[in-house]
């Protein structure tokens, strides 16, 4: 009997996720390989952080996905390698997953840009863990203040973000929501209003790829909610008490949040593929690698440019449309046809600031949304992607709740840190 080709999706992301369905009803075998047995859908992790949601309301199981799928299958594990020649990925058990057609799609990781301190004091938001660790983190510090408010003097209630783009913007909406209208009432012994969010961005501008009027909307927001907007500055050096400031002055916090921007995935490294700016991997137009044809590059660790040359976006809507490209090439590839070139449709950006404000930009029709509107769109579209009719409902009475009530979800700490002075934690 003459097996079917075998096609090997690395990432369960927007693009792995694009692909895998793609394949449904065609001629191969699907195995897909991620290092977490769910789907993360990060544009919500900052609302996860913020105590908006809970992360499970955010995250899929992969098998859950593929229920119906008998061309599916899955198998956990981190890719650690690849031998090209060979068509066989190495994951971290020492076990080899081999392909036919592989489809990388291992998305980006946090870049710290060199950034003495960062990779030590800072906190990322590219996870569900790091997500779940800075909401710990966060009300931890409401705790240790209320227990010594002196620590508020040395920055316990400053947050610090750093990148004006829309995981910063949107951070720090969410924070001052959550500090100003649900831990003001947790803790009515303590001085709340002392707290400050500070947003830093080296260039002169938020939310960079907006059209102006919407980059001026989420500034005017954003202080008039009372974040300290500072533009055209930038972290030198994170410090375990505050970060320095390239302007000279510095910011004592224990809290620094680093949205500055993200850079393909190692992987892109390990696999001796050749690589472009931010370490994204060289792709053809028509999104294999150069001397691989049958190997496909996704998403946020592909080179893919526009007719310009413009490296694309680092979107959602890019990997999935990448994904949905890759599958028809692999599929006239084994009709034995030539492939065709990647080219991205921009259905448009949007971005919330916090409640009631939002903004939504549609090329295509030439439209642009802010405030209330902008928000519903971003609402509206969130729900609308996210994977499972049970996370959309969750959500959306989630969301309906906290709007109504100004309340959030459970403010867990998870594993509080009560180390003694002496480093020690107390017995039992
Ligand atoms: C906080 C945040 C907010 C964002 N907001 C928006 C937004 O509002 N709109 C928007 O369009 N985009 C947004 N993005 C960007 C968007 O999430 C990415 O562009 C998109 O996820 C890229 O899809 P992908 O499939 O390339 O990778 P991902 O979705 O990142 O998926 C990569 C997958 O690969 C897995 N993986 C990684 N390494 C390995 C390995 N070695 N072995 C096995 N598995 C591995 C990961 O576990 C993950 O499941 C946001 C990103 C972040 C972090």
């Amino acid at each position: 009997m003459e097996s079917k080709p075998r096609v090997v999706i690395v990432g369960a992301g927007f693009g792995g996720l694009a692909a895998a369905r793609a394949l449904k009803r065609a001629p191969v075998s699907v195995v897909m390989v991620d290092q977490f047995n769910y789907h993360t859908f990060q544009p919500l992790l900052y609302q996860v952080a913020t105590a908006g949601l809970e992360p499970e309301e955010i995250a899929h199981a992969v098998r859950g996905i593929f229920h119906r799928q008998k061309n599916f299958d899955f198998r956990l594990g981190k890719v650690v390698g690849a031998d090209l020649g060979r068509r066989a990925l190495r994951l971290h058990d020492g076990c080899e997953v081999a392909w036919d057609y592989l489809i990388l799609s291992a998305g980006a990781s946090s870049n710290d840009f060199g950034v003495p301190g960062v990779k030590e004091h800072a906190h990322f938001l590219k996870s569900l863990t790091e997500a779940m660790a800075l909401r710990s983190h966060v009300i931890e510090q409401f705790e240790a203040a209320a227990g010594d408010p002196a620590l508020i003097g040395r920055g316990a209630l400053n947050f610090v973000l750093v990148g004006g783009g829309p995981t910063g913007v949107e951070m720090a909406g969410a924070l001052v929501e959550l500090i100003d209208r649900v831990l003001v009432r947790d803790y009515p012994h303590l001085d709340v209003s002392r707290s400050r969010v500070t947003l830093i961005e080296m260039t002169d501008r938020l939310l960079a790829p907006f059209h102006e009027k919407s980059r001026r909307h989420a500034l005017a927001v954003l202080e008039r909610r009372g974040v300290d907007v500072r533009l055209n500055e930038a972290v030198v050096e994170a410090l375990p008490g505050g970060v320095r400031l390239k302007s000279g002055g510095t910011i004592p916090t224990r809290t620094l949040i680093w949205a500055a921007g993200v850079r393909a995935n190692p992987l892109a490294g390990f696999l001796g593929l050749e690589q472009v700016r931010g370490g994204r991997v060289k792709v053809n137009p028509d999104l294999s690698a150069p001397g691989h044809p049958e190997v496909f590059v996704i998403g946020d660790m592909a080179g893919s440019t526009d007719p310009e040359g413009q490296l694309h976006p680092q979107l959602a809507q890019v990997a999935i449309q990448g994904g949905r490209h890759a599958v028809k090439q692999i599929l006239r590839q084994i009709e034995g046809q030539p492939t065709r070139e990647f080219v991205y449709h921009d259905p448009g950006v949007m971005a919330t600031i916090g409640r009631n404000a939002g903004i939504a930009e549609l090329p295509v029709l030439n439209l642009r949304f802010t405030g209330i509107l902008g928000w519903l769109m971003w609402l509206f579209l969130h729900l609308m992607y996210l994977v499972g009719f049970r996370n959309r409902l969750n959500v959306f009475i989630n969301w309906a709740y906290n709007y109504f009530t100004w309340d959030r979800s459970a403010r867990l700490i998870i594993e509080p840190d009560l180390a003694g002075p002496a480093g020690e934690r107390p017995a039992g």
